[in-house]
């Protein structure tokens, strides 16, 4: 997809707008969903502060500004200003829907959900599986029914791709009585993502996706794996929550629970504390200080011994879960990375990648060099296991969905 779409076109078709509401930010992109541009696209970021960050992005230019934005509902009316300003003009742009991604959908939803009071009440039941997203996304909808009363809006849930996942793999060891209770089970993120890049792939190679079982690695600053047999996911690494599982920015993946009762018992924390420091002072960014791999490598280079070793955590892990999928799975036939990381960072890919040829996984390091901004096969000719770069389009999987969603509604 282009995102620097230069043109302000009111597609025949027209248009969809799509909102990711978080804790303190709206990120918003408005989507052409047939030819996949991005007409325009945007953030606010601090909400809630004297000094919130607004940027919109269309036609190749870039709008900044720095001002107060006490809530989510003046940051979405902001953003409306700021496409009267700055274009395009969203009456020629012919929003015809609102998709929402929404982090947790739980055992409600297992796919998107056309929105009407009862599904912004169930999302909103749903927040003590995820008290960081779902109160933020169910404002979001809120705010954008009242901006757009009349533009049929659909959620679109970060764990639907996931509901597909076997009762072994979705099930904690637990006593099955208080998980049932507690609703514990794993839920997966990142789904939209994962189901997108699956199907891009089958797209690309040109075979049937029932036909591929696929490892799928979304590498950015949250990052997850996640094995697909035949385009229906069967196992992934987030869990409950989007702790679990891989080496994050900031967040410490996997994890010996025993090291919760410990810090507990031990370094007087408390839960909230513990929240706090495996969410978002951990991953690379508690072992190094940085959670940017740009900034990490900087830190290798300069010598720093930390750095090295919190890319080292963040690669073993990686195998690891390659290692294991591979057995999930059976017979991988394409391994592909996705997101910040994954798309961009040679470095990484070629660490994950080298010393598998056992395993039917190799790299062509000439093949693998650089950024990608466009699908690209990074194996050799020739190899067992198919190995690419595919650029993800969260935004533009999710304008599609809620498009389809409204037409299966229509019929
Ligand atoms: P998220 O959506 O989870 O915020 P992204 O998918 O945008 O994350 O990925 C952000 C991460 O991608 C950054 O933290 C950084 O580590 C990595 N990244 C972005 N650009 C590059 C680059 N040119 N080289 C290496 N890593 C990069």
């Amino acid at each position: 997809m282009n995102p620097s779409h230069d043109t302000t076109p009111a597609a025949a078709h027209g248009s969809v707008l799509v909102i990711n509401s978080g804790s303190s930010s709206v990120k918003y992109q408005l989507v052409d969903p047939v030819g996949g541009e991005a007409l325009a696209s945007g953030i606010v970021e601090r909400i809630g502060s004297q000094d919130a960050l607004l940027s919109h992005k269309h036609a190749g230019t870039s709008t900044k500004l720095t001002e107060p934005i006490a809530d989510h509902g003046q940051a979405l009316r902001r953003v409306m200003e700021l496409f009267a300003e700055h274009g395009p003009d969203l009456a020629e742009a012919d929003v015809v829907a609102v998709g929402h991604r929404v982090v947790q959908g739980g055992d409600v939803f297992d796919g998107p959900a056309l929105i009407d009071d009862a599904v912004v009440e169930a999302i909103e039941a749903l927040s003590p599986l995820a008290p960081l997203h779902n109160p933020a996304n169910a404002r979001g909808i809120q705010v954008a029914r009242e901006l757009f009363p009349d533009v049929p809006q659909v959620a679109v849930f970060d764990s639907a791709f996931f509901r597909t996942l076997p009762d072994a793999a979705a099930t904690y060891a637990i006593p099955l009585d208080v998980a049932a209770k507690y609703s514990i089970r794993r839920y997966g993120a990142h789904g939209t993502s994962h189901q997108y890049v699956a199907a891009e792939v089958a797209r690309l190679v040109g075979r049937p996706i029932e036909e591929l079982n696929q490892i799928v690695l979304h590498l950015g600053n949250g990052a997850s794996a996640s094995a697909i047999k035949g385009g229906v996911a069967v196992e992934t690494s987030m869990g409950l929550t989007p702790l679990e599982g891989l080496v994050m920015g900031t967040r410490s993946g996997d994890i010996d629970p025993g090291v919760i009762f410990h810090l507990h018992r031990n370094a007087g924390m408390s839960i909230d504390d513990i929240d706090n420091l495996l969410n978002r002072e951990s991953g690379l960014k508690g072992m190094s200080g940085e959670n940017d791999f740009r900034a990490l490598h900087d830190l290798i280079a300069a010598g720093d011994k930390d750095a090295a070793l919190a890319l080292d955590v963040y690669i073993h892990r990686l195998r690891k879960y390659i290692g294991a999928y591979q057995a999930v799975l059976g017979r991988v036939d394409v391994i592909a990375f996705t997101a910040g990381v994954g798309e961009n960072d040679d470095i990484v890919r070629a660490k994950v990648l080298t010393g598998l040829a056992d395993l039917g996984i190799e790299v062509d390091l000439e093949r693998n060099d650089g950024r990608k901004s466009a699908a690209t096969v990074i194996s050799p000719d020739g190899a067992k296991v198919l190995v690419l770069v595919v650029p993800t389009a969260e935004e533009l999987a999710i304008a599609r969905q809620t498009v389809a969603t409204i037409e299966a509604t229509e019929v």
